[in-house]
C-alpha cells in the first residue's frame, strides 16, 4: 500500500489545478440532462396501450408531413428522411402516455437509435421550435406527455364500438 502512496500524491498534484473545473462540468452536465419541467407525465404508471395505432398513428404521420421529425446538427436542423414509425417522445417505459401529443413521427434509423430516457429540456424545445415551420396551421406543437379528458373519451368511443 505504501508503494502506491506517492505516485497517488502525485496524481493529486497533477489534477489539483483542474479540481474546480469539476463542479462547472458536472453542473453542465447535470443541466443537460435535466428534463422539461411541467409536461408530464404526471406518474410512471405504463400506459395500458402501448403503440401508436389507427387515429393517432395517422394523426402524428399527418401533421409531420409523413417525415421524420428527429434532430440533426444539435437539434438545429430536421431529419426529414421518410417516417417509417410513430414514437412516444417521453418513452412507454418511463410513464409516457401513448397520446398524439407525446407522438413523434421517426425514420427507421432515429427509430432504432432512440433511447429509452425521457428526453432533456433542449431537445423539446427543439422539436417544438422546429414543428412551428413545418405543422399545419392550428396543430399544436406542443409535447405533452399527459392524457387529457379528450384522448381518454376518444379511447372509451374506440373501446365501446368493439364490444
Ligand atoms: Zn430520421
Amino acid at each position: 500500500m505504501d508503494l502506491l502512496a506517492p505516485m497517488w500524491d502525485g496524481f493529486a498534484a497533477i489534477l489539483a489545478p483542474y479540481l474546480w473545473l469539476l463542479v462547472p462540468l458536472l453542473l453542465l452536465a447535470a443541466v443537460l440532462r435535466f428534463p422539461m419541467l411541467g409536461r408530464g407525465p404526471n406518474s410512471t404508471r405504463r400506459d395500458s396501450w402501448r403503440g401508436f395505432k389507427y387515429a393517432s398513428r395517422a394523426a402524428v404521420l399527418q401533421r409531420a408531413g409523413g417525415l421524420c421529425e428527429a434532430p440533426l446538427f444539435l437539434a438545429w436542423g430536421r431529419c426529414g428522411d421518410p417516417a417509417a414509425e410513430v414514437d412516444h417522445v417521453v418513452p412507454w417505459s418511463r410513464g409516457g402516455p401513448t397520446v398524439v401529443s407525446n407522438g413523434q413521427a421517426l425514420c427507421r434509423r432515429h427509430n432504432r437509435s432512440k433511447g429509452a430516457l425521457v428526453p432533456p429540456w433542449w431537445y423539446v424545445l427543439g422539436l417544438e421550435r422546429r414543428r412551428r415551420g413545418y405543422f399545419p396551421e392550428g396543430a399544436p406543437v406542443e409535447v405533452l406527455a399527459v392524457m387529457d379528458d379528450g384522448e381518454r373519451a376518444a379511447r372509451e368511443r374506440w373501446a365501446a364500438t368493439r364490444r
